[in-house]
């Protein structure tokens, strides 16, 4: 029996503002797509919480037994400056810029976005496709939207037609925003425009002599609008119709509002069963963004080089502070959220290395089963992270306590524990305990084994009354702030 099966995990769906409960299209097999980076620059700490957030979707999914497709684009062309139908491609500007061939800069940014998702211990998606190596498929879909009358051309380049798409279907599902209410408050001059309405996007644009990134097609040499590759590729790769599509908050309204009607319009079906948005990461309390250049790099966070920071974070030390939060929420960083997260983060890793040193007792004083089914249902309740921190740290005390001698667990409960901590931790969070600073970890349980050497050393000594060395080994443990408390059966002592 897969553990799908005896976990129900539910969602919050965009869509309709619910949490609903996960059921794929396909029993076992989920399909899920996540808008990628738009690679003319590095990212920042805030592009990666998106991606370290649909990591942790992803690798619980397939913990839970599920096979998962994970799509995630590389957007390298199409995304112009200003998010709308006008200005610079960003990739062309900054191969302007830079002196590259565009395509030197996706390359370089491509290896800069891989690189720091690995080094926080993001998984790869399986499928990672790019816009311009699907320029055939995106000009067969708008010949397609052409054909049903649902776009239209004007000198060269084409137009998705939303007020005849909205006829039919409802422009603004996602969103929530009406096209009357948005129509009555645009000010958008249309003079100089091809579009019929403002609220029309681009699906193709004919390319000005100076633009360099462009391809032939029926209507010009151009190039294609930014919303389309998102739905050739995941319908390409997952279907007309998938499980999970994720992005940042930022991209429901125009981005994936324009991916549903475009879908919709070209196969008849909702492009998506669940809708996930994560949320921002703010740096004083603004979104952290490349363009208003209120942003961390990661390579800062990792060296500490950066005004907002009094030193270095290991990787897993960003990440863990990024769970203590749920994906949905706003977060906002600083240098002491960063501190009080390394803290939490080694006491965690510190329990985990202790653990196999607690004794095994003959009765648990704790239910194992029952903590863990209340991680499972924190992750089930919408990804619940911080939930399952809270859970996590109910099993740091217990295990200080085992230490201690303060409570015990029997052989069994004691593995069960280890394995589903490793699990939540390494497998599901997607930490890394060589991130840990655990020089004084080690340090730390080789003296308890010392110790508890010493402590069966002196059982012995009083067993054949010799009680000169065992009062010895008491007083030379005393000076050293190691204090031994003798119980019924049992020797206690803190480090
Ligand atoms: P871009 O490369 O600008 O298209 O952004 C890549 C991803 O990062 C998108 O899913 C954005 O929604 C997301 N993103 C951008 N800024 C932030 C931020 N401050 N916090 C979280 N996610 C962000
Ligand atoms: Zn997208």
């Amino acid at each position: 029996m897969k553990l799908y099966e005896q976990q129900e995990l539910k969602v919050y769906n965009s869509l309709t503002g619910k949490k609903e409960v996960f059921t794929p299209l396909t029993e076992g097999y989920v399909g899920m797509y996540v808008c990628g980076p738009t690679v003319y620059n590095k990212v920042h700490l805030g592009n990666c919480r998106t991606f370290i957030s649909f990591d942790l979707v992803f690798r619980y999914l397939r913990h839970l037994g599920y096979k998962v497709r994970y799509v995630r684009n590389i957007t390298d062309a199409g995304h112009l400056e200003n998010d709308a139908d006008s200005g610079e491609d960003r990739i062309a500007k900054k191969a302007r810029l830079e002196e590259l061939e565009p395509m030197e800069v996706v390359q370089k940014y491509t290896v800069d976005f891989h690189t720091i998702l690995e080094r926080f211990n993001n998984l790869p998606p399986s499928i990672e496709p790019t816009a311009t190596g699907h320029i055939i498929e995106q000009i067969e879909m708008i010949k397609i939207l052409l054909e049903k009358g649902l776009a239209y051309e004007k000198n060269g380049s084409v137009y998705f037609d939303v007020l005849r798409y909205n006829q039919q279907e409802n422009y603004g599902i996602l969103s929530g925003r009406n096209l009357e209410d948005m129509i009555a408050n645009t000010r958008e001059l249309m003079a100089q425009s091809d579009k019929k309405n403002p609220q029309d996007f681009a699906l193709w644009k004919k390319a000005e002599p100076q633009h360099i990134m462009r391809w032939p097609s029926p209507w010009s040499d151009g190039f294609p609008g930014w919303h389309l590759e998102c739905t050739v590729m995941s319908s390409k790769y997952l279907g007309e119709q998938f499980d999970i599509h994720g992005g940042g908050m930022d991209l429901k309204f125009p981005h994936h509002e324009c991916e549903i009607a475009q879908g919709q319009a070209a196969h008849g079906v909702a492009p998506v069963r669940y809708w996930l948005h994560a949320n921002m990461l703010t740096l004083n309390g603004h979104k952290m963004a490349k363009s208003t250049g209120n942003n961390i790099l990661p390579e800062e966070i990792f060296s500490g080089d950066n005004v907002n920071l009094s030193k270095g974070y290991a990787p897993s030390v960003a990440r863990f502070f990024m769970m203590q939060a749920n994906y949905r929420s706003v977060l906002d960083f600083s240098d002491a959220a960063l501190q009080a997260a390394e803290k939490g983060f080694n006491r965690l890793m510190e329990a985990l290395s202790i653990l196999p040193n607690i004794p095994e007792a003959e009765h648990s004083s704790f239910s194992v089963q029952e903590w863990k089914q209340a991680c499972y249902d924190a992750l089930n309740d919408d990804f619940n992270s911080p939930g399952l921190i809270a859970k996590l740290f109910e099993a740091v005390k217990l295990i200080y306590a085992g230490d201690a001698r303060k409570a015990q667990l029997t052989a069994s409960d004691k593995a069960e524990l280890d394995q589903a901590m490793k699990a939540f931790c390494f497998d599901i969070l997607g930490l890394r305990p060589v991130d840990a600073l655990t020089e004084g970890t080690q340090d730390r349980s080789r003296l308890a084994g010392v110790v508890e050497l010493l402590i069966s050393l002196r059982k012995r000594a009083r067993d054949n009354r010799d009680f000169q060395v065992s009062d010895q080994i008491r007083d030379e443990l005393q000076k050293i702030g190691i204090q031994l408390k003798d119980k019924k059966d049992s020797t206690e002592y803190v480090l």
